[in-house]
C-alpha cells in the first residue's frame, strides 16, 4: 500500500513508523520546515528551548516504536528517571519535593504538610487500581469497533464503573482522601495533563499520578526534542520519505472513500490517508465537501498556554527540572479560564532543561521555560492580557524565590494560543484537542477512523484516546491495528 500522511507530530511520526514496519511505502506530509509539531525545539541566542512538552512519561511506548522496527533502541534514544519528579512551591514559603520514590515523597509530606504516612502509599495504589481496571482498554483499543466492547476485561470494567469515580469530580475525589488543602491542590494540578478543569473534570482523572510515581517521570537525554529527532531518524531508517514545507490543501474523496490529497494545486494518490491534523482543522480545512460530525467536533477544548522563554543569566539550585509555583486560589484560577481569562495569581510552571542538558545554556545560566495555563482562543485581547500576565508572573517568581528575575533575563521568546493555533492548526490553540471535563468525553472524542470515508485514518492528540505525548503514541498504535485488521 501507499500510504500518505498529513502532519509529522509525534503521532505521524509514529504512525509513519508503524505503517514502514508494515512494508507499506510512506510519505509524510509537514507544513512547517521542521518535524514534532508541539513536540519541537527553538534557539535564542546560546539558549535551546523544548517548545511545547516538557514531561516524558511512558517511555515504553517509544521503545515499542524501536522494538517493532527491529532496532535497538539504546543506540538511538536514551533518557533517565527524575529522583525528584516536581519541585512545589507555596506563597506561605511551604516547599515540596515530590520524590518518585513513594517512602520519601510519604515522608517529605508528612514532614512538610503534616498529612500521614499511609497517604501517599494509598493514593498511588487507588490510581494503580483505575488503571489496571480500564487503562489498557480504554487508551489503547479504538472504543468505536464492536470487538472492543466484547472483551472479557471490558465486561470487568464496567461492572467496577461505580469504583471509578467517573460521577464526582476530581477535586472531590481527592478532598476523599486527604483534607490537607495543599495536598488536594497538588493532586488537582493532574488535571492540567490534558487541559481540563479539576473542579469539573471526573475523579477518573486521578489515574494519571499511576504514570508519573508507580511508572515514573523522565528526561530524555539531549532533551524532549530528541524523542522527535530519534523518531524521524527511526522512520527515515524504515523508509519513511518526510516532505517539509507541504502543507496539505485538500484530502480527494471519491465514491466515499479517501482517494488523494492535493498539495500546491498538485493530487497525489495514496491507498490510505492519515491526518495527523487537528481533527477540527481536518475537517473544516481539508474536507470541506463532506458532512462533518459537527457534535463531536464541537466539544468544549482543552485549555491553552501563555510560556515565556527565557535565557536567564544565573543558576537556581533550590529549582529542579519541573517546579511549580501554586496560585493561592485554584479554583478561582480556573473559574476565571473558564471564563476565557487568566488569573491575576496564576500558577506558573518553570522547566530547566539545562538542569540535565549542560549545553542548554551558557555555563552559569539557564534556559527557563515559563508557562501558565490559559484559556483558548476566543477572541481575547492577547496583547493586553498577556502584558498584564507576564507582569503578574514576575512578581510571583520574585515573592517566591525572593530575587529580581526581570534583571536576569538575557534572551526572551513567547509562545501563546494565537501562535500554538497557527503553528501547529489546533483548533483555538488548544493544548489537548477536547478538554475531559465532561464524564463522557473519553467516549466522545473521534475515532482513530472515518466511518462515513473509507480509507481515511485519524491519530494525535484531538482523536482518541487523547492529547499527550503517550496517548498520542497509542492513537498511531490503535490506527494501525484498525487499519489492519
Ligand atoms: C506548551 C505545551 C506543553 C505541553 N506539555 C506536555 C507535556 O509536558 N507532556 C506531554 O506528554 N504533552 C504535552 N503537551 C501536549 C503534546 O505536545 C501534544 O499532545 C502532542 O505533541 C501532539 O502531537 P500530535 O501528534 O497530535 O501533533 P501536533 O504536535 O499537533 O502536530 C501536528 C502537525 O501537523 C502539521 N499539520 C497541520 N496541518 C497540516 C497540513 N494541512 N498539512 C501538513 N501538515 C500539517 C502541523 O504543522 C504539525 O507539525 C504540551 C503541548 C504544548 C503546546
Amino acid at each position: 500500500m501507499k500510504v500518505g500522511i498529513i502532519g509529522s507530530g509525534v503521532a505521524g511520526i509514529a504512525s509513519a513508523i508503524r505503517m514502514a514496519c508494515r512494508g507499506h511505502e510512506v510519505d509524510v506530509f509537514e507544513a512547517n520546515n521542521y518535524p514534532g509539531g508541539k513536540l519541537s525545539q527553538f534557539r535564542l541566542g546560546e539558549y535551546r528551548f523544548d517548545a511545547g512538552p516538557s514531561l516524558f512519561t511512558m517511555p515504553s511506548y517509544v521503545e515499542r516504536l524501536y522494538a517493532l522496527a527491529g532496532v535497538p533502541v539504546e543506540e538511538h534514544f536514551s533518557y533517565e528517571r527524575l529522583d525528584v519528579v516536581c519541585n512545589y512551591f507555596w506563597e506561605d514559603g511551604t516547599r515540596v519535593h515530590a520524590y518518585s520514590d513513594a517512602e520519601k515523597f510519604s515522608e517529605e509530606l508528612q514532614n512538610k504538610l503534616g498529612v500521614d504516612e499511609d497517604t501517599v502509599h494509598r493514593i498511588l495504589k487507588d490510581s494503580q487500581r483505575k488503571y489496571d481496571i480500564c487503562g489498557e482498554i480504554f487508551l489503547e483499543k479504538s472504543l468505536h469497533k464492536f470487538k472492543t466492547w466484547v472483551q472479557p476485561k471490558i465486561l470487568k470494567a464496567m461492572l467496577l464503573i461505580p469504583t471509578l469515580d467517573l460521577f464526582r469530580t476530581m477535586n472531590a475525589t481527592n478532598s476523599g482522601i486527604t483534607s490537607n488543602p495543599k495536598l488536594i491542590q497538588l493532586l488537582n494540578r493532574y488535571a492540567t495533563y490534558n487541559g481540563s478543569n479539576p473542579y469539573k473534570a471526573p475523579g477518573l482523572l486521578t489515574i494519571i499520578p499511576h504514570f508519573e510515581y508507580n511508572i515514573g517521570a523522565f528526561v530524555p537525554h539531549g532533551g524532549m526534542h530528541n524523542i522527535t529527532t530519534s523518531l524521524v531518524s527511526l522512520a527515515e531508517k524504515k523508509g519513511v520519505r518526510f516532505h517539509f514545507g507541504k502543507k496539505v490543501e485538500k484530502i480527494n474523496v471519491d465514491n466515499r472513500a479517501a482517494k488523494s490529497i492535493t498539495i500546491d494545486g498538485q493530487q497525489l494518490a495514496y491507498d490510505s490517508l492519515i491526518s495527523n491534523m487537528d481533527i477540527y482543522s481536518t475537517y473544516k480545512k481539508l474536507l470541506p465537501d463532506v458532512a462533518h460530525p459537527e457534535r463531536t467536533l464541537q466539544q468544549e477544548r482543552s485549555t491553552s498556554a501563555v510560556i515565556f522563554y527565557w535565557g536567564v543569566e544565573r543558576s537556581f539550585p533550590e529549582l529542579d527540572v519541573h517546579n511549580i509555583l501554586f496560585s493561592e486560589d485554584y479554583k478561582t484560577e480556573f473559574e476565571a479560564m473558564q471564563k476565557g481569562g487568566i488569573y491575576q495569581d496564576p500558577t506558573v510552571y518553570i522547566n530547566i532543561t539545562k538542569k540535565y542538558v549542560a549545553t542548554d545554556a551558557p555555563e552559569g545560566c539557564e534556559n527557563w521555560f515559563v508557562m501558565i495555563n490559559a484559556p483558548h482562543q476566543n477572541g481575547q485581547d492577547w496583547e493586553s492580557m498577556i502584558q498584564t500576565a507576564r507582569k503578574q508572573i514576575i512578581e510571583k517568581i520574585n515573592r517566591i524565590l525572593k530575587l529580581d528575575i526581570e534583571s536576569l533575563i538575557a534572551q526572551e521568546s513567547l509562545l501563546d494560543p494565537r501562535t500554538i493555533e497557527s503553528r501547529t492548526s489546533s483548533h483555538l490553540g488548544a493544548l489537548y484537542g477536547s478538554s475531559s471535563n465532561n464524564k463522557m468525553a473519553a467516549f466522545m472524542r473521534h475515532a482513530n477512523f472515518s466511518n462515513k470515508i473509507k480509507n481515511l485514518y485519524f491519530c494525535g492528540g484531538s482523536v482518541h484516546p487523547g492529547g499527550g505525548i503517550p496517548l498520542c503514541l497509542l492513537s498511531a498504535k490503535i490506527v494501525d491495528e484498525i487499519m489492519h485488521e
